[in-house]
Order: C-alpha cells, then sequence, then structure tokens
C-alpha cells in the first residue's frame, strides 16, 4: 500500500527535523513545538514508532499529521508532498485543476454580488414602500429601533410572486444566478399556482421580514425571512447554496465578534429578533443559530473567540430540550480532555427504550458552557425589553452547567415528598457520578443534601451504589464477559489475523490489533454514517493509529456533519484513490461478522471508540513514563516535574474513560 511505502522511505525525525530543532534525548527526540508557544520542549518525536506527540498543546500523530498541520495541507495534499519525496507515484484523478478553481470563485463572486444587490432591493423596501407599512409596523411593535434597521439592514419581502426577481432579471442577472443564488425558485418545481407568466423563476421570499446573514467578515451570504401575518413557515432561511452552510452560520458573529472577545463570552439566542434586540440594548456579544440546533461547526468558529458559551435558549419545554442538545455540541466541540455526557432524553434522564450505554465522552477542557436563566414563558428579547437589568444580571451570572441539570431535572417534583425526594436523587446521582473532579462533586452531593435535606453520607452511599449497580449491571464490556444472547463485543482474537500488516512480533500484535478495531470502526461507519455522533465524542482524529483510518474517519465525520442537505461531494468523491483499498478492507472487517441490529451497532461503535481512546492514552502513558526516568536520569528537574503533571493528566483521563465505560451498557 502505497501510505506504507511512503512511511517505510520516509523517517518521521529527519522530516520533522526540517522544521524543528531537534535533540536526541534518549531514544527519543525533544523540541520546541511548532504548534504551540513554549519555553521548554514538551515536543517529542519517537522514532521507534515513527510517532510524535506534543505533551503541551495534546497534539500528536504520524509523519503525514505532522505534514498536514505544519503545512496546512489536506490529506490528499500531504500525500502528493511526501510521494515525491519518497519518490512513490500515487495515482490522483481528482487533483483540482487551476482554471476549475478559479471558476467556482467567479461564481462565488457573482452570488457575492446578486445577493448584495438583493439586500440593497429588500432594504430600500421595507424603508420606503407602501407595501411594506405591515412590516415596519411589526419592526416597531417589537421593538426593533430604526438605527438597529439600518445597522442589521433589515428588509421586506413583498407578498408578491416576482417582484425580487424582475428587478434582479432587469438587472442582468440570469434566472439560474437567482435560483443557485437562493433568491428565486425554478417555476416548474410547484408552488407556483396563481402567478402571472412573466418569467421562469419566482421569488423565493415573500410577505416577509427580511434578516440578511453575513459571514464572520460581513459579506452576505443569506437572509433569513420571518412570516408577517400567519404566513408559513414562520421562519424562511435561504437554501443552501455555495456560500450559504445553513449549520455553521451564526447570526450577527460578524456585528458581535469584538465584543465577544471584550466579553470573553458568547450568549447564543434562538431568534434574530433576540439577537437584534440584544445588541441594540448592549449585549453585542450576542449571536443567534440558524436552524434548531447548534452544530459543532457553529462551536468551531466561537471557539477562535471565547472558550464561554451561554446558552440562552427559550425557556419553555421545547427549549429546554434544545439547550440540553445545544449543550452537548457544545461540550462536544471544545476539546481535549475528555468527560462523559448523558444523552438524556427530553424527559428523564433516559427513555425505557433506548439503547443503553448511549453516554458520549465529551471532550471539554478550558470551555465553560453555562446556561441562562430567564423567566419561564418569555423570550430573551421580552425579558431585555421589560427589565434590561434582569438580562444583563443573568447574562453575567449564568448558571453552570451541572447546576442547569439541577434545575431542570427537578421541575414539577415536590421536594418535600418522600417520593419527590428519592425521584430527584435517582435523577441527579447519576450526573453527580459523572463529575470527575472530587472536590467539585462532593459539593454537588452537599448541594443535593441541602436540597432534598438527606444526610450527606447516605447520599455517598446512594452514589456508591449508583455506581456499582451500573457497573454490575454492565460488565462485560469491553469484551471481558461474553454478552447474553447476541453476539456482542468484538473479542480481538476473533478477528481473521492480519496480512500485510507487518511483523508477528508483541508490539506488532497489539498494533495489529488497534488497527483491525480501527478498520472494524470504518467499516461501521461506513454502513451507517448515523453511528458518527456517538463516535465522534469519544475519540478524535488522533485517536487513530493507522493513517489511512484516520484519514478515513476524518472524512466520514466531515461528510456527516455537514448533512445530507449540502451534497456538494459525497464521500465517494472525497475519498483519495489511495484509500480505496483501505475502504474495502473496513467494509469486509464488518461483512466478516454478524449482522448487528441499530441498538447493537452504536454498542460496538462505542465500544470501538472507547477502546481506541483508551489504547492511544496507554501509548501515551508509556511514552510519558518514559520520558519521566530519562528526566530523572539526566537530573532534569523542571522537565520532570511538567512530565509528571502530564502523566497525571493521562491517568485522569483514564479514570474518566474507565468510569464512563462503567456507566455503559
Ligand atoms: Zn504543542
Amino acid at each position: 500500500m502505497v501510505i506504507d511505502i511512503i512511511k517505510a522511505k520516509i523517517d518521521v525525525v529527519e522530516e520533522i527535523g526540517l522544521v524543528v530543532t531537534l535533540q536526541k534525548s534518549g531514544k527519543s527526540f525533544k523540541g520546541l513545538c511548532p504548534f504551540h508557544n513554549e519555553r521548554t520542549p514538551s515536543f517529542h518525536v519517537f522514532a521507534e514508532s515513527q510517532t510524535w506527540h506534543c505533551f503541551g498543546c495534546n497534539e500528536g500523530g504520524d509523519v503525514f499529521t505532522f505534514v498536514q498541520k505544519q503545512q496546512g495541507l489536506e490529506f490528499r495534499d500531504a500525500l502528493l508532498y511526501l510521494a515525491e519525496k519518497a519518490g512513490v507515484l500515487v495515482e490522483d484523478h481528482s487533483s483540482r485543476n487551476p482554471e476549475e478553481e478559479r471558476e467556482i470563485t467567479a461564481v462565488k463572486d457573482r452570488l457575492r454580488k446578486v445577493n448584495e444587490d438583493a439586500l440593497l432591493w429588500f432594504h430600500q423596501m421595507l424603508l420606503r414602500s407602501r407595501e411594506a407599512a405591515e412590516a415596519r409596523a411589526y419592526v416597531q411593535s417589537r421593538g426593533i429601533s430604526s438605527d438597529s434597521v439600518i445597522t442589521f439592514g433589515l428588509g421586506y419581502a413583498p407578498d408578491r410572486w416576482d417582484s425580487l426577481c424582475s428587478y434582479l432579471l432587469g438587472q442582468g442577472y440570469t434566472e439560474r444566478e437567482l435560483i443557485n443564488g437562493g433568491l428565486a425558485r425554478d417555476r416548474t418545481s410547484g408552488e407556483s399556482e396563481g402567478q402571472e407568466k412573466s418569467s421562469g423563476v419566482y421569488d423565493y421570499f415573500r410577505g416577509r421580514l427580511i434578516f440578511p446573514i453575513r459571514d464572520m467578515r460581513g459579506r452576505v451570504i443569506g437572509f433569513g425571512g420571518r412570516a408577517l401575518g400567519d404566513g408559513q413557515p414562520k421562519y424562511l432561511n435561504s437554501p443552501q447554496t455555495l456560500l450559504f452552510e445553513k449549520n455553521s452560520v451564526l447570526y450577527a458573529l460578524d456585528m458581535a465578534k469584538d465584543a465577544i472577545k471584550l466579553a470573553n463570552q458568547v450568549v447564543i439566542v434562538e431568534g434574530y429578533v433576540d439577537a437584534v434586540i440584544a445588541h441594540q440594548y448592549g449585549t453585542k456579544q450576542t449571536v443567534a443559530c440558524i436552524g434548531s440546533a447548534i452544530t459543532a461547526k457553529h462551536i468551531q468558529q466561537l471557539k477562535k473567540l471565547t472558550k464561554q458559551v451561554t446558552l440562552a435558549l427559550d425557556p419553555d419545554a421545547a427549549g429546554a430540550t434544545a439547550t440540553e442538545h445545544g449543550i452537548q455540541e457544545a461540550l462536544k466541540s471544545f476539546d481535549h480532555t475528555i468527560v462523559p455526557v448523558p444523552l438524556a432524553a427530553a424527559s428523564g434522564w433516559r427513555k425505557r427504550n433506548e439503547p443503553r450505554g448511549m453516554i458520549r465522552l465529551e471532550e471539554q477542557v478550558d470551555a465553560e458552557i453555562n446556561v441562562l436563566q430567564l423567566p419561564a414563558g418569555e423570550d430573551p428579547d421580552e425579558v431585555i425589553r421589560r427589565d434590561f437589568s434582569l438580562w444583563a444580571y443573568a447574562v453575567s451570572h449564568p448558571l453552570p452547567l451541572v447546576d442547569y441539570y439541577f434545575v431542570a431535572k427537578t421541575a414539577g417534583l415536590n421536594l418535600r415528598e418522600p417520593n419527590g425526594k428519592s425521584e430527584v436523587a435517582r435523577r441527579l446521582l447519576p450526573v453527580i457520578g459523572m463529575i470527575s473532579d472530587r472536590v467539585k462533586r462532593d459539593a454537588y452531593i452537599r448541594k443535593l443534601a441541602t436540597m432534598i435535606t438527606i444526610d450527606e453520607r447516605s447520599l455517598h452511599e446512594e452514589l456508591q451504589r449508583v455506581l456499582r449497580g451500573q457497573r454490575a449491571e454492565e460488565a462485560g464490556f469491553l469484551g471481558s464477559a461474553p454478552r447474553r444472547g447476541h453476539g456482542g463485543v468484538p473479542q480481538s482474537s476473533s478477528f481473521p489475523s492480519s496480512e500485510g500488516r507487518g511483523k508477528e512480533g508483541g508490539l506488532d500484535r497489539s498494533r495489529n490489533n488497534r488497527l483491525q478495531w480501527e478498520d472494524y470502526l470504518i467499516g461501521l461507519l461506513l454502513q451507517n454514517p448515523g453511528l458518527s455522533p456517538y463516535v465522534c465524542g469519544i475519540i478524535n482524529d488522533g485517536d487513530f493509529a493507522g493513517t489511512d483510518t484516520r484519514e478515513l474517519y476524518h472524512i466520514l465525520n466531515s461528510v456527516y456533519q455537514r448533512g445530507s442537505s449540502s451534497s456538494n461531494q459525497s464521500f465517494e468523491q472525497l475519498v483519495p484513490p489511495a484509500l480505496l483499498a483501505t475502504v474495502a478492507r473496513a467494509q469486509q472487517c464488518v461483512e466478516s461478522r454478524p449482522p448487528r441490529d441499530g441498538a447493537g451497532q452504536v454498542r460496538d461503535a462505542v465500544q470501538c471508540a472507547t477502546r481506541l481512546k483508551r489504547t492511544h492514552l496507554l501509548q501515551l502513558n508509556t511514552e510519558l513514563k518514559y520520558l519521566v526516568r530519562e528526566a530523572e536520569e539526566a537530573g532534569d528537574v523542571v522537565s520532570m516535574q511538567q512530565l509528571q503533571h502530564q502523566l497525571l493528566e493521562i491517568h485522569r483521563q483514564l479514570r474518566t474513560i474507565d468510569s464512563a465505560t462503567h456507566l455503559q451498557g
């Protein structure tokens, strides 16, 4: 396989040595990490395993990962770069052609321009046209000032079939451009009865107040339209276009970004009006999510600005679910340490029929996710207008995640009745059990004890019982004991012996096992992309030992996160030809095993992921121990302390993963 040939020809120490000044220390090499700022080296390259790892910023991988990260290359390009160096020929049918690139840029520029022209037209309509009277009245009724109308560029789409279209066609745009820009629909695609026969397209937005949506750089990429009167749907957003990717854009982020940095906080609300009003009254660190859920892509962007994420979603029942979902997305995306977060069902902790083992190890480091508490039944914009000080206080005193669970999970229970008390304990103890920090955990036990006036000690005992009970119930996880009834965990021994993947030594065998787990996981994901969310909270690309499986995982994940709505490029198109053999191998790995139902797939995928994470952590543990010993021998006290500290961190993560493993079923 071409990747193996390249890796055999290129030495990772040599390659990294071109960029980082490496100093030999024992069997490894160390240097200053090129990916984060540091004064003492925590970047290590291991010649034996041909891997590198920075114990400061936790980046690591093989020579491919290094080249990709250091040069900012896609895998495909890193492959071409390294292949050329190694003198290996790689076939690449799909290398991008510069002419095509230029063409796409030109199309995008044109789409930006048509959106910009549409914005001006919508805006003028709202300001001046007689038919916008109702829209202006609505704006006023929601308390939006004329300053805000101007700054946010609000507009109005008349309730007619072809007003914007005929204007833009008159400006020289083609019908195709209007459709591609998300401003018009093709008349043949339905919904067009009753319109005048003036052209082949009709307006996408009709009878709506228009909120222009901009990218981070302030360029208009799409629109959100709120129905005036009882038009349906109430909110209509631009369709997916070359510019507008619904699940990655945050409304008002362009205007909020400076304030977010300044306040070191971002407040996420649900509605456009909420965001506009929040800005109008001075809380400019506010953005709105477009669509119903916060996705990892949203968080990716915010991460660059702040690690303080405050969710201010609707306080009603539906909103509470959205909030929980938002929390999980938020947690998932702020990485490095792992924190187990249950996949809580909307009502109660877990639905009866939900497959067990649905606890994801969320990644959360310096992120602080909290939830804004607002009076029930009031939207943020109403609260702001009624009593700004209430809002301002809520924004500066949001509820930490666990405290939020304390409130959300106890709503509607009578805490004075014995039944209510035990129900509260039943719902909250599992949450408390998942806090890895002991001091914090004790504090929450105390809080719960006070809440239901029960002796703290008995709660501690109950907590132990809860944890033990789950442990007993879930014994057999990760292949120690056979599972009742159905096939259960893929035992490493049950894999067919691998071919062509290295020698059969002790080390090689464990590496082979690991690679087989990776194949199996990739195979499962290929078979059922819906498994992705169960897995991506547990592992990230870096946990893969195989270069090929790592890249496939990366592609699968990005395709899944982009969603089916944006069918720009399918998985098949994204896979470099060099990886097709791996795809086949992974599929075969799944096919050679007994078929699984949905819950079984989830279980296997979670188990694979957990095992991969654990193996990776154990590998880091071994490397670290070795480095500690080395520093000890060299009498390097500073390094020793640093490494010990990192060792503790790895241990903490291992404990977290183990305790979550016990919570899984
Ligand atoms: Zn680093």
